[in-house]
């Protein structure tokens, strides 16, 4: 069982390539946006709480998140192992992701930062509203230019201080996130496989 973290700035491509874990891997996806937005579209008191600070770009609270990831991970399941997509997303996270693997008697293997340059991103990221509203599919509320800001920003603050942290922890490699998915795949691919 292999527990890895996908780390990028929003628009890196951590969805999709931990979607292609999943199918190829047989590992469980815990992606904490996915998580919050089931929440909100339940109608949850929860996800309605959360809903404007999404829509704004801002972080949700760390005991929010932090109570989600517990949840799945103490109901288990994940044979393959864990990819932690969208989390942590602050050192608090983080340090509560390391407890609770911990007590479960698990380890993060590897984190996997996704390197992407910022005018990629934002165009990604537009082009992702455009395809979705083209295709006829719900477009992200928080997949607009000033939300895309704010995200960007929180990014930066609050969880690109991650990339420290996990090097000087040991686990930390970066994956070139401008190459084409498969690329990036099979670039993951080999780091899982050297194992
Ligand atoms: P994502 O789908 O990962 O881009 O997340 C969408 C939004 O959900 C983010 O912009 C945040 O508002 C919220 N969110 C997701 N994961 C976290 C997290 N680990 N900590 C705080 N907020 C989060």
């Amino acid at each position: 069982m292999t527990n890895i973290i996908l780390l990028g700035p929003p628009g890196a491509g951590k969805g999709t390539q931990a979607k292609r874990l999943v199918d190829e891997r047989a590992m469980v996806q815990l992606s904490t946006g996915d998580m919050l937005r089931e929440a909100k579209t339940s109608g949850t008191e929860m996800g309605n709480r959360v809903a404007a600070v999404m829509e704004r770009g801002e972080l949700v609270t760390d005991e929010i998140v932090i109570g989600l990831i517990r949840e799945k991970l103490i109901s288990g399941g994940a044979k393959g192992g864990y990819i932690f997509d969208g989390f942590p997303r602050t050192l608090k996270q983080a340090d509560a992701l390391g407890d609770l693997m911990q007590e479960l008697g698990q380890q993060v293997d590897f984190v996997i930062e996704l390197q992407v340059k910022d005018e990629v991103l934002v165009d990604r990221i537009v082009g992702r509203a455009e395809e979705a509203s083209r295709a006829g599919q719900p477009v992200r509320a928080d997949d607009n230019a000033e939300s895309l800001k704010t995200r960007l920003m929180a990014y930066y603050k609050q969880t690109s201080p991650l990339i420290g942290y996990y090097y000087a922890k040991g686990g930390l490699l970066a994956v070139d996130g401008l190459n084409d998915m498969d690329t990036v795949s099979a670039d993951i691919s080999k780091i899982l496989d050297a194992r």
